[in-house]
């Protein structure tokens, strides 16, 4: 399937010198939609009945509310939990009749099976994966097409072990023979590149708390710590998938 590719934001990205600007784009990419679903989208009656049946994760609502954006969430959560009630309150009364505990925790489980699949699909969490495809086929489509951003990538700090992961995954997508192998022992090499140089930052980092280091400088290793949690796991991640 042909996908529009992200050229520009991608070569911003890897210019920025960040960890992983996959994480990076991640990030605006979960903002984006979070203001989406408190935007004007949600007076559109067909996204709303998209929002009461498929919802947010846990996370995203929790996102969504820590937006301050009240006057939105409220009319977005008013039809949300009248859809919730509708699937629940039959449970409920299920266990409220049930004349024995084996019913009644019987009825619980049916519950907690529609609110695992409740708290599962997420809007926010689609679009993330939309663009994140985007992103990560546009970054193997340039490896492909553009020496320089071959070169570029190859100095470059990297991406994230998470994001690297999803990089090899679907690389198959857009390369292929000797390049593909050469971009996966790449992804491979500024992994580990990328988690010795992260450490040894870190390694500075507690060192540099010695007092007799007091007056050493901090060779840009404040944050070290931040950054290997970051090359660790990422951020921006899609949760619910
Ligand atoms: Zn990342
Ligand atoms: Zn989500």
């Amino acid at each position: 399937m042909k996908i529009e590719l992200e050229t520009i934001p991608v070569w911003d990205g890897l210019k920025s010198g960040s960890e992983c600007f996959i994480c990076d784009l991640m990030n605006i990419a979960q903002d984006d939609a979070l203001n989406y679903y408190l935007g004007p989208a949600i007076m559109v009656p067909e996204i709303r009945v998209e929002i009461n049946a498929k919802g947010f994760c846990p996370t995203h609502f929790r996102a969504l509310a820590d937006k301050n954006k009240a006057q939105s969430l409220s009319l977005v959560l008013d039809t949300y939990m009248d859809q919730s009630k509708k699937d629940v309150y039959p449970l409920l009364e299920k266990i409220a009749a049930s004349r024995s505990a084996r019913k009644a925790l019987k009825a619980y489980e049916e519950l907690e099976e529609y609110s695992r699949g409740r708290e599962k699909g997420c809007l926010v969490c689609d679009y993330m994966a939309m663009r994140l495809e985007r992103y990560i086929r546009t970054v193997a489509a340039l490896y492909r097409d553009d020496a320089q951003f071959r070169g570029a990538l190859s100095e470059s700090k990297g991406f994230c072990m998470h994001h690297t992961l999803a990089l090899a995954e679907c690389a198959k997508l857009e390369l292929q023979g000797d390049l593909l192998e050469d971009y996966l022992v790449l992804l491979a090499r500024l992994l580990r590149d990328n988690l010795e140089r992260c450490q040894q930052d870190d390694i500075y980092l507690s060192q540099k708390y010695k007092s007799e280091n007091r007056d050493k400088p901090w060779n840009g290793c404040e944050d070290a710590h931040k950054r290997c949690v970051r090359k660790l796991f990422g951020e921006g991640r899609i949760l619910s998938r």
